[in-house]
């Protein structure tokens, strides 16, 4: 087995665990492998593995590697979870499945005109800055209503939920606090917006906190691929 395969079984293993810690059913928890800055080998390994669902953060990075994964016939449901500038919306909306990293009104509508028609509206989620550091991205929690109400009636998008990051603290209470937050915010939106049933939340290091906090996908780039190297990036 490889060593990618053989973190991937393991990395399951934690979300069944934390689910059943949680007393939920692991099946309510989707695993999203973060391939930014792997090579287009470690993404066969995953796939060769079972894993179908990637996530990916540099817009041009990914759409080579989407473009690549596609020739080759790999049947991939591909997340962009990345800060999302506006000269980069049209490779993202021609590219990828989903955006997890919605942020604002203006890369929204952008997305929603450059989706290509031949292809299924673009699934979004809305992230929101819960740490409120402000080199964070993110919508605030005030005005996270207004931005769904808005993307609710883009026809090429669909509004799947809520995406949040944790600030980068090893006080496990903080983290604890602010996923238990966006939880109570997601159970309120989906009220108002019932297509909204994903939230993503957990990276390699507070995958246990999400899930126990109500997470729908966690996202790992770490566990599974190992560490990035940023300067081939
Ligand atoms: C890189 C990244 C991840 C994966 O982080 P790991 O700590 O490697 O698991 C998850 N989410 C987002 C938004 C990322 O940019």
């Amino acid at each position: 087995m490889s060593d990618i395969a053989h973190h991937l079984q393991q990395v399951e293993a934690q979300i069944a665990n934390a689910a059943r810690q949680a007393q939920r059913s692991p099946e309510e928890i989707l695993l999203l492998a973060v391939s930014k800055t792997k090579p287009l080998s470690a993404i066969r390994e995953a796939y060769a593995a079972g894993q179908r669902r990637f996530g990916e953060s540099y817009a041009q990075e990914a759409a080579l590697k989407v473009q690549a994964a596609k020739a080759e016939g790999l049947d991939i449901e591909w997340h962009f979870i990345g800060p999302l500038q506006s000269n980069k919306t049209r490779l993202v909306a021609e590219h990828f499945d989903w955006v997890d990293s919605v942020d604002r009104l203006k890369i929204a509508e952008r997305l929603n005109e450059q989706r290509p028609e031949s292809a299924h509206p673009l699934q979004v989620c809305i992230q929101v800055n819960i740490s409120g550091e402000s080199q964070k991205s993110g919508t605030t929690e005030t005005a996270v209503f207004d931005l769904a109400r808005a993307i609710s009636q883009l026809p090429r998008l669909q509004l799947r939920g809520l995406m949040a990051i944790a600030e980068n603290t090893s006080d496990e209470r903080v983290i604890q606090r602010s996923f238990s937050q966006l939880h109570d915010l997601f159970v309120q939106m989906h009220e108002t917006f019932p297509s909204m049933d994903t939230l993503s939340m957990g990276m390699t290091q507070d995958l246990g906190i999400a899930i126990a906090n109500g997470s729908t996908q966690v996202r790992i780039g770490t566990a599974i691929f190992g560490a990035r190297d940023y300067r081939q990036a």
